[in-house]
């Protein structure tokens, strides 16, 4: 009888120890973009940092690759998502209930950093014969697959310069690991793309096929920098790209960390924590990321509120108050 009360005893204590290894393994995923893109490096760099502290705080941190900024947010808003990378625009947009989100605001939105800039990059194939943005009236261009932000942009731009869709020969929505050999292969004459540099999807065609790099400037462009707070003008360093030895001036955005209000605190400090104490390193696990500064990337480009978990990180190191 004895030995069987102590056989029971010790069944429901490996039962209590079972639910409380499973209660502390939780798991983050950061929604990102297109595997080539710089959203998965940056989403991935930030993982590796939490996961190296896993045996302290039992997170476990992962990427998926994602159309980019608007369907992370959506997801993000569904609880499908913890964390996910999102273009300053998007994030400002959701919050507002603006654009492709007119049809409600997402209050839950909560910003945790901003990343890299992502400058807005136009490349042309070379035999396209493209000098300036308006030169792609009537031609095949790439605006960017659903639910990315690269869409998101295209159509304030086309709108602000009173295009329609149909004002190209053909307005394709590839994603961006299509759309370099698509301008190669001579089936698009250029694409637009909202990404961090130097990027393995515009490295491909400027270096397989000699693609150029297009400026985006004039009067609609000086207007959207003017009246949206989350558009700067923006450089392409001269000769980043093979055969683009001038510098490219444009406009964009920054890249940013979103969450929502429901994920907890704790955790949330833990990522933030996970790359300001391992900041060197961060910086170096992708070239876009090697010029971040922590004191910008607390508050620029953040409309939505800063999520308590990151503010409570912020405010032990004295960068907000
Ligand atoms: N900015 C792009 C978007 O939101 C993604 C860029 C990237 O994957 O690096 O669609």
């Amino acid at each position: 009888m004895k030995k069987q009360t102590i056989g029971i005893a010790l069944a429901v204590a490996a039962a209590f120890t079972a639910v409380d290894a499973s209660a502390q393994q939780k798991f983050l995923t950061i929604g990102t973009g297109g595997v080539t893109g710089v959203y998965y490096a940056a989403g991935g760099a930030i993982c590796r940092l939490v996961n190296k502290d896993r045996a302290k705080h039992g997170i476990r941190c992962s990427v998926e690759s994602t159309g980019g900024s608007v369907f992370n947010v959506n997801t993000i808003k569904a609880g499908e998502l913890e964390f996910g990378v999102s273009q300053s625009d998007v994030q400002f947009n959701a919050v507002k209930g603006l654009n492709q989100f007119k049809s409600g605001a997402h209050s839950d939105l909560r910003a945790v950093m901003s990343l890299h800039p992502e400058p807005f990059t136009v490349v042309a194939r070379k035999e396209a014969n493209i000098k300036t943005f308006a030169d792609f009236k009537g031609k095949k261009f790439n605006v960017g697959n659903p639910g990315s932000g690269t869409l998101a942009s295209m159509q304030e731009l086309l709108g602000e310069m009173g295009w329609k869709m149909t004002d190209f020969a053909l307005a394709s929505e590839l994603k961006p690991d299509e759309h370099g050999p698509a301008l190669c292969d001579g089936k698009i004459d250029g694409f637009f793309y909202a990404v961090g540099h130097p990027s393995a999807n515009i490295q491909d065609p400027t270096t397989s096929c000699g693609a150029r790099l297009v400026s985006l400037t004039g009067p609609a462009i000086d207007k959207l920098v003017k009246g949206k707070p989350y558009y700067a003008p923006a450089t392409i360093p001269a000769g980043l790209y093979p055969n683009n030895p001038q510098a490219t001036q444009t406009y964009g955005v920054l890249a940013t960390l979103v969450t929502s209000s429901r994920v907890p605190a704790d955790q949330v400090y833990t990522v933030v924590k996970a790359v300001f104490d391992n900041f060197d390193e961060f910086k170096k696990l992708h070239p876009a990321l090697a010029n971040l500064k922590a004191e910008d990337m607390v508050k620029n480009g953040l409309s939505a509120p800063l999520h308590e978990g990151a503010a409570r990180y912020y405010k032990e190191k004295g960068w907000i108050k």
